[in-house]
């Protein structure tokens, strides 16, 4: 599944392409992903220039002179920048059309995507609406984790995985960054002192970083006209290595499933 960092990889990847592009229309080639695709589309977007590719949590936003498109990946979803002769293959559900001839196309073999358009303020949609902070926005700190966590007995790994606390921090980036942190993925989330939450923070930041930069090496795969984009083989310290030792100490690593997520992590440096 694309988490933050792939799917902010995709969005410089799309701003860098597409910007400024006016759109000629739509094709639909499914009644709906997770979601039923906007009735029209192919007239709504017709004329209008895409100003801007902006990202909220995992929802790509494109702006236009008339409202915004909300796209999702899902869990398998993932957008191409191809010419129109391209015969569309398998999955290949939507095409998102430019006056040069260049397509935005959405192959979603899944269809847990989406793909939606508002006229409204997109982060007041109802799916937006709700979501906590970027890690980067200056609102995710320390103390904002501290704050949140006072008296929770959820385990810490369930608590920053809670998009309402914070977005971004997928199953992937919770090992890595309670890794660093020397925090037990299933320590009580009030249990944790100020200082750690202060570690903490900086921490799930830095793991997010760099994803992101090991992203942009992998750019030109996503312009790629055949072929899935590489999401990027990152180097994880502990997430899959169950079994194997520990990078810090050389204990053997292990895995649990807490709050229903596998678990990877080091029970002599982690606590
Ligand atoms: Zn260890």
């Amino acid at each position: 599944m694309p988490e933050l960092p792939e799917v902010e990889t995709v969005r410089r990847g799309l701003a860098s392409r597409l910007e400024g592009k006016t759109f000629l229309g739509a094709v639909s080639r499914v009644a709906g992903l997770r979601l039923p695709v906007p009735a029209g589309l192919h007239d709504l977007l017709a004329g209008q220039r895409l100003h801007a590719v902006e990202r909220r949590a995992k929802y790509l936003l494109l702006r236009c002179d008339g409202g915004t498109l909300i796209l999702h990946l899902g869990m398998s979803g993932y957008l191409r920048v191809v010419d129109r002769d391209l015969p569309p293959g398998r999955h290949d559900h939507l095409d998102l059309l430019f006056d040069d001839g260049q397509v935005l196309r959405f192959n979603d073999a899944r269809r847990f995507g989406l793909l939606l358009w508002t006229t409204a303020d997109p982060q007041e949609h109802p799916l937006l609406v709700g979501l906590g902070p970027e890690p980067f926005a200056g609102a995710f700190t320390g103390d904002y984790l501290h704050e949140r966590a006072r008296g929770r007995t959820v385990p810490v790994k369930a608590f920053i995985m809670d998009q309402r606390l914070v977005v971004g921090v997928g199953n992937i980036y919770a090992n890595e960054a309670l890794f660093l942190s020397g925090i037990h993925p299933a320590r009580a989330t009030g249990r944790i002192s100020r200082d750690r939450y202060l570690r903490l923070a900086d921490i799930i930041r830095t793991v997010l970083a760099e994803a992101i930069a090991a992203g942009g090496t992998t750019l030109r795969d996503f312009s790629d006209s055949d072929g899935k984009p590489g999401y990027f083989a990152l180097s994880l310290r502990v997430y899959g290595r169950e079994g194997e030792p520990c990078p810090r100490c050389g204990h053997t690593l292990r895995q649990e499933r807490i709050g229903g997520r596998s678990s990877f992590f080091c029970s002599r440096c982690q606590h």
